[in-house]
């Protein structure tokens, strides 16, 4: 009976990998679809100095309406877009869209791009970033890339040398997700970052007394003002978060109680509220975080 049962889960199982096969096949092709049907979008969520409170960039993040699932997120299409060939085109055209639509902001806010490991190893990417550049009319240094240590399983010596090109162009670097995954300090000692973004799950619960999650941010924040890189918290959710990661003394910070991702229009919106630029020049606008 035993042996019996065991057939059978094997067949349950073997039919349900072909089923998610099959929908994750339509996924992907969908997914061109949607990349030549316009049916691709980019949010822009704003990042803050904890310094001024400004708006002082946005980061750009791909969204995508399913004509029939509805929203889905990144999380779950951008890992096939990588399976399947698709990141390079998505990730050029989101590149090229953020760079636009940076270009109608005012001068000194940036935007930040995430860039995928498979976009990374691509030797055609500093080419792909300065005709980006260019096409919007916009400096290099209102750019940012995200990277994720994702980037370091390739072979180091063609990393390295990608490192070297993109800030020879002079577009920013900054390290996503850090404390996740396999987090080695050895990838801080030789590559570039401006910025080292500590992942969300940090900031979840640093607040509450005893958690030590605020212990290890400030030791990240050390760390990086050690080395000359700046510091965005993510995914602050809440006001209590946003007193501790300023005492903390992250330089930046990025969380819903900022504001979601929005597209481009309103963030120009909002840099509008807050009297233009991200330096706290002329006026200023006091910002109540939502
Ligand atoms: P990420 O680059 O770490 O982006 C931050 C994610 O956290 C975004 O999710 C953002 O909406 C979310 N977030 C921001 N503030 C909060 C908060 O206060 N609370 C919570 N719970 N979440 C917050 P999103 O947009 O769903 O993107 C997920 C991931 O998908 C991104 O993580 C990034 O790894 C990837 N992704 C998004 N757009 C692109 C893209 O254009 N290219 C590539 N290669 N990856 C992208
Ligand atoms: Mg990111
Ligand atoms: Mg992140
Ligand atoms: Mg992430």
């Amino acid at each position: 009976a035993a042996k019996a049962d065991g057939r059978g889960l094997h067949r349950f199982y073997h039919q349900d990998m072909l089923i998610g096969a099959q929908s994750r096949k339509q996924l992907e092709d969908d997914l061109r679809t949607a990349l030549a049907q316009n049916q691709l979008h980019v949010a822009y969520q704003p990042v803050v100095s904890t310094k001024t409170t400004r708006i002082v960039g946005f980061e750009a993040l791909v969204r995508w309406t399913h004509p029939e699932r509805g929203a889905i997120s990144p999380a779950e299409f951008i890992p096939i877009a990588e399976d399947c060939g698709l990141i390079e085109s998505i990730g050029e055209w989101v590149l090229r869209t953020a760079c636009h639509d940076v270009a109608h902001w005012p001068g000194d806010v940036r935007v930040a791009v995430n860039v995928s490991p498979i976009q990374f190893a691509n030797p055609a990417l500093p080419t792909i970033v300065t005709s980006a550049l260019a096409g919007a009319g916009i400096a290099a240094g209102r750019l940012e890339l995200e990277i994720t240590e994702g980037v370091f399983l390739n072979e180091s010596s063609s990393s390295e040398q990608m490192f070297r090109k993109l800030k020879a162009i002079g577009v920013r670097l900054a390290l996503d997700d850090f404390g996740t995954g396999y987090s080695s300090l050895g990838y801080l000692k030789n590559a570039p970052f401006d910025k080292i973004k500590i992942d969300q799950s940090f900031v979840r619960g640093a607040a509450v007394p005893g958690n030590r999650n605020a212990a290890i941010i400030k030791a990240i924040v050390m760390l990086a003002e050690t080395l000359g890189m700046e510091t965005t918290a993510e995914g602050l959710e809440v006001q209590d978060e946003i007193e501790l990661i300023r005492e903390l003394g992250c330089s930046h910070v990025q969380g819903y109680v900022y504001g979601k991702p929005m597209p481009a229009a309103e963030a120009l919106a909002q840099l509008e509220a807050q009297g233009g630029a991200a330096s706290a020049s002329g006026f200023k606008v006091s910002r109540s975080p939502r």
